[in-house]
């Protein structure tokens, strides 16, 4: 029998080499935070992002790697054990060990400004190298609704709900979710049939009725609902957003049933169900008739940028997997990182997270500056355009990096226990269709530049970043600046011609952001070191993207550019 041991002690090594802490497996994640949020920024939440990056190697990664493997899915307990009805969903101990990490990291608890956007950003992003897992859906929906009831709330919801929304404690806190989808449309939030009617004995309070289609975090303590008052107007203005707790008396449901919890691709181990209201409690976040704004705002906003963190989380993730595996597996005698082939591969995926990130953390400063009151109107319409048009393209980017990542590991990627890629791959699906599909975000960033003006000040915004990048970026800085010039005019005839634009908005909206990612990256290389290979990756992604017809065989730099992004960073 031919000796197998050697190819099994490859294996070993890979598994012996993986990270045991996310965050310093990721210099790349410092850097960018060192140059957008500042070094002392930096250095205060470090000690935070390290034990955090370290309890999802540690805590997180295990224990959603075995929930899902053993297809551990929440269940759904619709009486207690004498037969009255309590709503509960069950769920394995390990997923509540899993949230009290991600809890005790306090994400939950930054603040709403500069730098809590920040250390949010880091901190989901590492939660994300375990994907979804069951805990980051609850977290974003948490952190929306704290959001809202913060800054649109009356003085009473703030009181009542805000301390615990911002906890750090797991076994103590407020969880939130948010529904709006509902069975005839999760785009077109307007045709929402749900009923709010005044209560009739609680002054400012409302009863919700209605079905509700899509509902994750179906256990959460406070749900987010958009619902119709009664007489409002049909369509997204006539919408209210109540804010309605999952009990009132501490023990039974307010008003609602869970009909079914849905069977999944990916998000698994997360409770996401329909839900019929019948006269549930409730109170608006805000002005009762202008709940669709504080949805958008603060809720939907608040998912796609986090959306977009998550899905470069996984995209690093995949990319650090993919990576290791290719240093250790052999094949024909030579090490599988070795075939130039499999090279470009890995440096396409890795230049795929760091654009991702680079649009990521920028779209965070812009939050940030928003939150401190240091935005001016430019920021506000860059922040209007990139929440939307960023999820897009990084949820994108998302699906395609993992599939390589699957690709590069071959066979064993598509096994469950071999390494995450499975996961992270119907993860990443799922990341592409909620908080709003490509055509429906793509139709709000039309429409948003229509109705705001958006394009100038993205455009304008873009070639800054451009000119901050300064001569060192060089061809690559040329190319981009020359790819939006072209752009521009077939952008301005979008924004006349509807006709056109429902046609080719969609490529033109891909194209532009993959100007402003290429710029963000460009910006970034140029305040880094050479040898981070920043500048190749991103010399990489102009190339692939922004260079109308360029093909690599007749790129004479193409190959050093591969292994200059692969010789930065570790990994
Ligand atoms: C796992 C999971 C969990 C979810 N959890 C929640 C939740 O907790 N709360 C919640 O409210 N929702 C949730 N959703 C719902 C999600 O937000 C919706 O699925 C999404 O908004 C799309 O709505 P839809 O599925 O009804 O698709 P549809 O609106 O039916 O769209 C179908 C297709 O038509 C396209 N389309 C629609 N309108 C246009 C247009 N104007 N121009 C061009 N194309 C168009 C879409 O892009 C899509 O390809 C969840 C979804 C999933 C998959």
């Amino acid at each position: 029998m031919p000796d197998s041991q050697p190819g099994r002690d490859d294996l070993a090594s890979w598994w012996a080499s993986r990270p045991t802490n996310y965050y310093d497996a990721t210099p790349n994640l410092a850097r960018v935070l060192a140059s957008r949020a500042g070094a002392e920024n930096l250095r205060t939440m470090e000690p935070r992002l390290r034990d955090f990056g370290r309890a999802v190697a540690a805590v997180v990664e295990p224990a959603v790697a075995v929930l899902e493997r053993h297809r551990e899915q929440p269940a759904h307990v619709g009486y207690d054990a004498i037969g009255r009805s309590i709503e509960a969903v069950e769920f394995h101990p390990a997923y509540h060990r899993v949230g009290q990490a991600v809890w005790a990291s306090g994400m939950l608890a930054a603040p709403h400004d500069g730098r809590g956007a920040f250390e949010l950003f880091a901190l989901f992003y590492l939660l994300s190298h375990a994907g979804e897992g069951g805990h980051a859906c609850p977290v974003v929906c948490t952190v929306g609704l704290s959001r809202a009831v913060e800054r649109r709330g009356s003085a009473e919801l703030q009181a009542q709900f805000m301390p615990r929304l911002r906890e750090r404690d797991y076994d103590n806190c407020y969880r939130g979710s948010q529904f709006l989808t509902e069975v005839q449309g999760g785009s077109d939030v307007g045709a929402n049939a749900a009923r709010a009617v005044p209560d009739s004995e609680q002054l400012g309070a409302w009863r919700i009725s209605g079905e509700k289609w899509f509902c994750s975090v179906a256990d959460a303590d406070l749900f987010a609902v958009t619902a119709r008052p009664e007489g409002a107007p049909d369509g997204t203005r006539g919408l209210g957003c109540f804010l309605v707790p999952r009990t009132v008396d501490g023990v039974f449901p307010n008003g609602y049933r869970i009909r079914r919890l849905k069977d999944k691709l990916g998000t698994r181990i997360l409770a996401s169900a329909e839900i019929d209201f019948d006269g549930a409690l409730g109170w608006p976040i805000g002005p009762v008739d202008d709940g669709f704004r504080v949805a958008v705002e603060e809720l939907l906003n608040t998912s796609r940028w986090l959306n977009a963190v998550g899905s470069t989380g996984i995209m690093r993730r995949a990319y650090l997997e993919a990576s290791s595996f290719a240093r250790h597996r052999r094949a024909f005698g030579r090490g599988v990182g070795s075939f130039p082939v499999v090279r470009e591969q890995l440096a396409v995926m890795k230049a795929e997270e760091q654009a991702a990130l680079a649009s990521t953390v920028a779209l965070t400063d812009l939050l940030g500056r928003l939150d401190d009151g240091r935005a001016d109107d430019a920021h506000a319409n860059v922040y209007r355009f990139l929440v939307n048009a960023n999820k897009y393209l990084t949820s994108i980017s998302a699906t395609d990096v993992v599939r390589t990542g699957i690709e590069v590991l071959g066979g064993n990627g598509t096994i469950e226990d071999f390494s995450p890629l499975p996961r992270l791959y119907r993860d990443a699906m799922v990341f592409e269709s909620w908080e709003g599909t490509h055509n429906v975000l793509c139709a709000q960033v039309y429409r948003d530049c229509v109705r705001f003006g958006l394009l100038d000040h993205v455009l304008r915004w873009t070639r800054a970043e451009l000119s901050s990048a300064g001569e060192g970026a060089g061809a690559d800085g040329r190319a981009v600046a020359a790819a939006v010039e072209a752009l521009e005019p077939r952008l301005q005839r979008s924004l006349t011609d509807g006709e056109h634009a429902a046609a080719h908005f969609r490529r033109q909206l891909d194209r532009l952001m993959r100007a402003v990612q290429a710029a963000c990256l460009l910006a970034e290389a140029a305040v880094e070191d050479a040898d981070t290979g920043k500048a190749a990756a991103a010399s990489l992604f102009v190339r692939r993207h922004l260079i109308p017809g360029h093909d690599p065989e007749d790129d004479a730099d193409w190959r050093d550019l591969v292994d200059e992004a692969l010789a930065g960073d570790a990994g």
